[in-house]
């Protein structure tokens, strides 16, 4: 009998959003049992739709879309992200700088592959979106995490990320607004960031798939700010287009790109050798970019987006032992849970032992490199009948495991 075991490549990957627990989930609906899953920022299931003038669109010329496209991706797509770069200032940016990809996660996953060698070190945010430490990890680098603060709205720690830096840092990750924190940053904390890559010749990576996802505030794309540094933005249908399953995502190269020639003939020969994206889904990009963004409506007062954050935020914030960060972007709540108060040391177990007696999934801080077992993500895309029921069921759970 032979054994066949996976790579040593992922003896250190870790993707815990659709991770054991998932399994566990599983299960329990094979039982019968009907979840209430608030562990996935998938916004179609829960009743948002993708606008129709998009989903028509594609429709229409569906035709077109049996052969491959360009490796980099369908002009009409890639010209109408050069023009989402006009309006977000950041400059410099060509029909040819565009990469389009199936989702972000494929051009996280050759962003990383293109640039990193066994051992080159990547300061990535400690809460991340996991796919970033995951990534880096894979492509055989070394994710050093630097700290977000939660008592300061949770933006990132300059002295934190300053002093983690060394010979062999090639990079710093931004997840702006951020996944699973909520947070958007101001200009000063990014004018601080660029100040840091600058000083140490760092390429900076800028997340931005929930950069029309706002609460409060407005966003501001950190490659706007300089052009002396070489900018990879990354953004995509998923989450402001409520388009999720199309896969369409895109990454932009920008600023300094003279001295990133050897680095993007990288990323051209991955893009190539992975042929294409998917062609329906890029269909969706020039309709969704040019038209009436609805998500604006969603996500204003009254819409049905914010009324849900809000709603979720402040039964979290009145449960014991919970403290929360308003979001002030993205779909998630990150709260702070009193792990003396819930006897909690390990937050897998205790977001299992949830899941098992409420019947709700939810995600554990751990799942987003964050080092204590004190936090859980929430997703907020329910509808508020829905979510009123999830609450019920956590704070009945949390009111027994307290008493006991
Ligand atoms: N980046 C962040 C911060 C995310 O939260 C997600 C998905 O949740 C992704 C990237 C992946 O997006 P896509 O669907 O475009 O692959």
């Amino acid at each position: 009998m032979y054994k066949i075991t996976k790579s040593n490549k992922l003896k250190n990957v870790c993707y815990d959003i659709r991770g054991p627990i998932f399994d566990e989930a599983k299960k329990l609906e094979e039982e019968g049992y009907r979840l209430i899953k608030l562990n996935i920022g998938n916004p179609a299931p829960f009743g948002f739709q993708t606008p129709e003038e998009i989903s028509r669109d594609i429709i229409r010329n569906f035709s077109d879309a049996d052969g491959y496209s360009m490796s980099n991706g369908l002009f009409s797509a890639r010209k109408a992200v050069m023009h989402e770069c006009q309006k977000k200032s950041i400059k410099n940016v060509d029909v040819e700088d565009i990469f389009i990809g199936n989702g972000v996660s494929e051009l996280i996953g050759i962003s990383m592959q293109a640039l990193l060698n066994d051992g080159d070190e990547i300061l990535i945010p400690s809460p991340d979106y996991p796919l970033w430490t995951a990534s880096a990890t894979l492509a055989g680098g070394k994710a050093i995490h630097y700290r977000c603060d939660e008592e300061n709205y949770w933006y990132p720690n300059l002295e934190d990320i300053e002093s983690k830096v060394t010979k062999t840092t090639k990079a710093i990750v931004v997840i702006n607004p951020n996944n699973p924190t909520g947070s958007l940053y101001p200009v000063e904390i990014l004018e601080g960031i660029i100040d840091i890559a600058r000083r140490h010749s760092l390429i900076i990576f800028s997340d931005e798939i929930y950069d029309k996802i706002l609460y409060s505030g407005e966003h501001v794309s950190i490659a706007s700010l300089a052009d002396d540094l070489f900018f990879v933005t990354f953004n995509g249908l998923s989450k402001s287009y409520r388009a999720a399953g199309y896969r369409a995502g895109w990454m932009i190269l920008s600023g300094e790109k003279s001295q990133a020639k050897d680095y993007i003939e990288g990323i051209s020969m991955l893009s190539n050798m992975r042929l294409c994206a998917n062609v329906p889904g890029q269909l969706g990009i020039q309709t969704a970019l040019g038209g009436f963004q609805s998500i604006y409506e969603l996500t204003k007062k009254g819409g049905r987006l914010y009324e849900q954050m809000n709603y979720c935020y402040n039964r979290l914030i009145n449960i014991p032992g919970i403290t929360c960060t308003k979001p002030q972007g993205a779909l998630y709540c990150f709260p702070k849970i009193d792990t003396q108060m819930y006897q909690i040391d390990d937050d897998s177990q205790f977001i299992k032992e949830l899941l098992i007696e409420t019947k709700v999934l939810l995600v554990q801080g751990s799942g987003f490199n964050v080092d204590t077992p004190d936090h859980f993500r929430i997703i907020f895309l329910a509808d508020l009948e829905l979510l009123a029921e999830a609450l019920d069921r956590i704070e009945g759970y949390l009111r027994k495991r307290r008493a006991k």
